[in-house]
């Protein structure tokens, strides 16, 4: 497989391929950046390839407020391809450098044209996820998710994006061939050399609600998990099932993520709820205050560092109760 033919099919379709064998999103497009020097916004003229967890576009489609114009320029530099075609992406783009006004008329104008069609399918994931994943009824809760979205299929004939997504699949190493029409033509094809299927398959999808359903079913397969950010509230896909903030910069801050923040509550947490723990970060606090402010006397700093350094010890040896909470309690005591 020519490497050029593969990601031609991808961008000619949606600029995003599917490898559900692994659990990936393939997304390629040409980045859009503003050129500081003639003050026009420009295309890059080489493509950017983006590998990522299967279902970040949901994730990040769910997140987006469509009343917001930043939030959708956000999610269109990004899927640029997967929310208009390749050939009107080019037309709009190719040669023309935008000045700021203009570029934001022809994003408003993108945006105006498809918003409701964002939103149905953004109302659509929600009440999906809903029903399968976050809150079952009583008659769905003994079943797994993908079984409920077995039986919802088949009750909403309403719910588009589960009835008229439209995808491709193609056998990886046979991407980009012609494999002929007929049964015949198709094992010739096979008998040669090179033209072996392998198990793994690249999904092309047609349209959005596509990309949209075969990321829900891997959510409802718990392949991968969806969450709700625990920090910052928005979606986000997350490796493990134990993660419960996102990796982005948290709000009203500059370089520390959710998952920072989200270490430190936990910390915060478990100090706070038990009384022993929290009587030693007490003494622990008030000795590191007295080094700090009497550094030139030996006696503080000596005893600060070897409250840290045994304390440590015995703080993590009542976490895995090798020594009674009465013990870890005398020994706060005797150093108070
Ligand atoms: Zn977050």
């Amino acid at each position: 497989m020519e490497e050029n033919d593969y990601i031609l099919n991808i961008l000619s379709g949606l600029g995003l391929a599917i490898n559900e064998k692994n659990n990936i999103e393939i997304v390629i497009n040409y980045p859009i950046f503003f050129n500081k020097k003639n003050m026009k916004y420009e295309i890059s003229s080489d493509y950017k390839i983006n590998i990522q967890p299967i279902g970040s576009f949901l994730s990040d489609f769910l997140n987006t407020d469509f009343d917001n114009y930043n939030d959708f320029l956000n999610l269109f530099n990004k899927y640029s391809l997967s929310l208009i075609k390749h050939t009107t992406f080019r037309k709009i783009f190719n040669c023309i450098n935008y000045s700021e006004t203009d570029f934001k008329n022809k994003m408003l104008n993108l945006l105006i044209k498809n918003k409701n069609n964002y939103l149905k399918l953004q109302n659509q994931t929600d009440m999906i996820l809903d029903y399968c994943l976050l809150n079952p009824n009583a008659k769905a809760i003994k079943f797994k998710p993908i079984e409920r979205l077995y039986v919802l299929r088949r009750i909403s004939p309403n719910l588009i994006l589960l009835h008229e997504n439209r995808s491709t699949y193609y056998s990886i190493n046979l991407f980009s061939s012609y494999p002929g029409k007929y049964e015949k033509e198709i094992y010739d094809f096979l008998s040669k050399r090179n033209n072996e299927v392998i198990d793994f398959d690249l999904i092309l999808s047609n349209d959005i609600s596509s990309i949209l359903y075969k990321s829900i079913c891997s959510i409802l397969k718990q392949e991968v998990y969806l969450k709700k950010c625990k920090n910052c509230g928005n979606y986000f896909i997350a490796t493990n099932k134990s993660y419960n903030y996102c990796d982005n910069i948290a709000p009203n801050q500059d370089k520390k993520t959710c998952r920072d923040i989200g270490r430190k509550n936990v910390f915060e947490n478990n100090k706070n709820s038990d009384p022993i723990i929290a009587s030693y970060y007490k003494l622990y606090n008030r000795k590191a205050m007295m080094k700090s402010r009497y550094s030139d006397i030996p006696k503080y700093v000596y005893d600060f560092d070897k409250f840290k350094r045994i304390g440590k010890k015995k703080l993590d040896r009542y976490k895995t109760k090798q020594i009674t909470p009465e013990d870890f309690k005398r020994w706060i005591e005797k150093n108070s």
